[in-house]
């Protein structure tokens, strides 16, 4: 048996082509949405209908599953759809706690959608153990977490907090997304599953929309039998071609994810130093005040988002402007580095300062990158 056991050598394998006839090395997409079958009624290659399963997201979810030390995987349509499978794993009356800080859909799809089926949530501050630990309720199932949390990159302790889920009879769940298994692994910190918008580093190129739920071993036997008939009846899977895609990006999510996290932490620590910028919110500074949970939980570094807070709301979006290698645009996690001024997709309604902007770090040149930044500052 050769040996798998570092990352880079399991995401090369673990989508590899399997029981390809042709030699092909490179990974064949199956379009059909139909299998055939037999006289007697049997399927022989397991495939039936390909909102059940489809050979390019059986290769994705296995993959997934062996990259993250899973169970088993879940495809979806897109981040959204994963995060709905999960709340949808729950009944009416139950309770969610979500982050105050966290990716905005997360919060509006539990007011504007799961309110009206009888969920309840509350959004807490996750670095505050005994706000969480005051949130929690007879009806609390689950725990949501995010961290670093967007866009204020919050980091909160996974272990501690899946340890209070768990002695309330709750899950807790990760949204891995801006880590990936690269940066951190919730399953080892005893997390129920991990979700990701595979959109993001996953994809890499930001030409894919797609989503995630990986489940640890150890997580209630039901849950991967009511995910498997939500992801099913609900039908939010993911094309062939972009589970595809996503299988491809695999391949280079390591080289891309740290060469994005080296750019990051230099371009963090420029900043900081900065005095035209008002603060930074990058786990890696030693004076982020979760800095040292941070490093304990994430590996490889930490990340490649951060935000920065600059002047006002009027001089921080005419800045996005003035930078020529930072694409004004939202989303994250693709190898062009992207700026975002946050509370202007969020609404008036959001707590994200006025003057923040989000960065998404990509894998240009760290000495173009900086001096992008030191001309726009000037400017
Ligand atoms: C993008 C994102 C999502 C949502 O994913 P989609 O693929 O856009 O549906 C959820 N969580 C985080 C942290 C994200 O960055």
């Amino acid at each position: 048996m050769t040996t798998k056991t570092h990352f880079e050598t399991r995401a090369i394998q673990a989508t590899e082509p399997h029981e390809d006839q042709t030699g092909s090395v490179a990974n064949a997409i199956y379009p059909s949405t139909t299998f055939k079958r037999e006289t007697d009624g049997s399927y022989q290659s397991g495939f039936i209908y390909t909102r059940d399963d489809n050979p390019n997201r059986q290769l994705l979810e296995q993959a997934l599953a062996e990259l993250e030390g899973g169970s088993r995987a879940f495809a979806f349509a897109s981040g959204m759809a994963a995060i709905s499978a999960m709340l949808q794993t729950l009944q009416c009356g139950d309770h969610v706690i979500l982050p105050d800080d966290a990716y905005y859909s997360v919060h509006a799809a539990a007011k504007e959608v799961f309110e009206r089926w009888g969920l309840t949530h509350s959004l807490v501050d996750m670095t505050d153990l005994n706000a969480v630990r005051s949130a929690i309720n007879e009806q609390t199932r689950l725990i949501w977490l995010e961290s670093p949390s967007n866009p204020l990159l919050k980091v909160s302790d996974i272990r501690t907090v899946t340890q209070l889920a768990h002695q309330h009879n709750a899950l807790c769940v990760v949204d891995n997304t801006w880590c990936t298994p690269v940066l951190q692994q919730p399953l080892a910190l005893g997390a129920d599953a991990v979700m990701y918008s595979t959109t993001k580093y996953f994809g890499g190129h930001s030409d894919c929309l797609s989503g995630a739920l990986v489940l640890n071993p150890k997580a209630p036997e039901e849950l991967t039998t009511r995910l498997k008939h939500i992801q099913k009846l609900s039908g939010a899977v993911p094309s062939p071609f972009d589970c595809w895609l996503i299988t491809r990006g695999i391949k280079t999510l390591k080289l891309r994810l740290m060469q994005q996290t080296t750019n990051a932490s230099q371009l963090a620590g420029f900043l900081d130093q900065h005095p035209a910028i008002d603060a930074v919110h990058y786990p890696g500074l030693t004076s982020h005040p979760q800095h040292a949970i941070a490093a304990a939980q994430m590996t490889h570094g930490f990340g490649a988002m951060m935000s920065v807070q600059y002047a006002d709301k009027a001089s921080s979006m005419a800045l996005t402007g003035r930078l020529k290698l930072f694409t004004a645009a939202t989303s994250l996690g693709g190898v062009e580095s992207l700026i975002e001024h946050r509370k202007s997709v969020e609404g008036d309604a959001s707590l994200t300062p006025d003057n923040l902007l989000r960065i998404s770090v990509g894998i240009e040149h760290i000495d173009d990158l900086i001096a992008d930044w030191t001309d726009a500052l000037n400017g």
